[in-house]
């Protein structure tokens, strides 16, 4: 299956399926445009797993194949991974029509897309995503890594010249890293495609149950809504900051609690929570909230902030993401399922409904 992500200055395929990795060979072979050599650019853990299948594939192409392999999750994004990898560049000879493979989930395909973007002022790069989460992360070309300061602070707008997702490569992934993405696809279905949410609620039950047809299904229809929305807003100038529903309060609790102890989706949803809670009390949304806190709660996930945190720390970690603007603090709401809005709020006003988040709450 293809889908396509339409884009200012080019439309990329999105290859979704079992074995999607095998239509790569023939893809670099009908593309001449790109040179001689290749990086691969993947983590430990993911290159323990599967680079050996991805070099299989390109056993038969004619191209000298190169691979950077980077530490495992966020500390993939650090200035001097990124900087290693421009020195492997460098060694390799790699030119301005090299490619680079991003083989990974979105920490690698940020890296790596960020790696391609400034490589030379630029090169080419293709996604290889190995987690759910990625779905979301491998389309779109914002690429980044970190800086002390702040998450994805330093990146760039660089579209891939395609997209291979082998739903092969999920089957080794953790369980909590199916909840992070799943949150995504959550997001997705709740932003945009109410029939899609309502198909969620009706058939994802428990996370380590999913089958591949459901799958390859909800991905594809994440996907799809991740490509409309930067189809119309590539650059995030406006309607793409929907993406961001449950990530304003999300972001915040993931980099308060430090990298690794929560996942990017976890922390998500309860963002989604909190952004659901708001939405029915400022934005007029008719939800039944108890049921899909008894849902996602069935599925795993946090509904509740932690708490070894703090409303005012909260607040701070949200004023600091990039995401917002001056002093006051913008989230994304829903007037009606697949309706957002944004709505800016004051502190007090946060901090009351914050209050009202904490595990120890009722
Ligand atoms: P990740 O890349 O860190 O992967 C999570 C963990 O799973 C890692 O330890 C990785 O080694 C492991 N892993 C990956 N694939 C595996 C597999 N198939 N089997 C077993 N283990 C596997 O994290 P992620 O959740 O995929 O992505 C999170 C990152 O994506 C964050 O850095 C976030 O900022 C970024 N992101 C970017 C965008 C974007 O638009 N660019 C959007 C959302 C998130
Ligand atoms: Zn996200």
């Amino acid at each position: 299956d293809v889908l396509h992500i339409e884009t200012s200055n080019k439309t990329y395929p999105v290859y979704v399926g079992q074995n999607a990795i095998a239509l790569l060979p023939d893809f670099l072979k009908e593309n001449n445009a790109f040179g001689s050599s290749i990086l691969i650019i993947t983590d430990e853990s993911v290159g323990h797993l599967y680079l050996q299948t991805l070099k299989d594939t390109l056993s038969d192409i004619e191209k000298e194949v190169y691979v950077s392999i980077v530490p495992s999750g966020e500390k993939a994004k650090t200035f001097d991974v990124y900087y290693s990898c421009l020195t492997r560049a460098l060694e390799f000879n790699l030119n301005r029509k090299s490619l680079i493979l991003a083989l990974g989930g979105g920490a690698v395909g940020d890296l790596a897309g960020f790696v391609a973007a400034t490589y030379m002022r630029g090169i080419p790069f293709i996604q290889i995503p190995t987690t759910i989460l990625a779905h979301d992360s491998a389309v779109g070309g914002k690429v980044a890594i970190n800086h002390e300061a702040g998450k994805n602070m330093i990146g760039a707008f660089h579209q891939p010249e395609a997209v291979f997702y082998d739903l092969n490569f999920l089957a080794t992934l953790p369980l909590h890293e199916v909840r992070s993405g799943f949150a995504e696809i959550i997001k997705e279905a709740l932003i945009e495609d109410p029939d899609f949410y309502s198909w969620l609620t009706t058939n994802i039950h428990s996370m380590d149950l999913i089958d591949m047809d459901q799958l390859a299904f909800a991905i594809k229809k994440g996907i799809a809504v991740k490509g409309g929305i930067v189809k119309q807003d590539e650059m995030e100038n406006g309607v793409r900051a929907y993406l961001n529903f449950g990530h304003t309060l999300g972001h915040a609790i993931e980099n308060s609690v430090g990298y690794g102890s929560i996942t990017h989706g976890e922390g998500v949803m309860i963002g989604m929570v909190f952004a659901l809670k708001l939405s029915i009390k400022y934005a007029g949304l008719n939800f039944d909230l108890t049921s899909f806190i008894n849902w996602v709660t069935s599925l795993g996930y946090k509904t509740k902030i932690p708490s070894s945190l703090k409303a005012e720390q909260l607040i701070y970690a949200m004023k600091k993401d990039k995401k917002t603007t001056g002093r006051e603090i913008t989230f994304v709401l829903l007037a009606e399922e697949g309706k957002p809005i944004t709505k800016t709020m004051a502190d007090d006003e946060i901090i009351t409904e914050i209050e009202l988040m904490f595990e120890n709450k009722s």
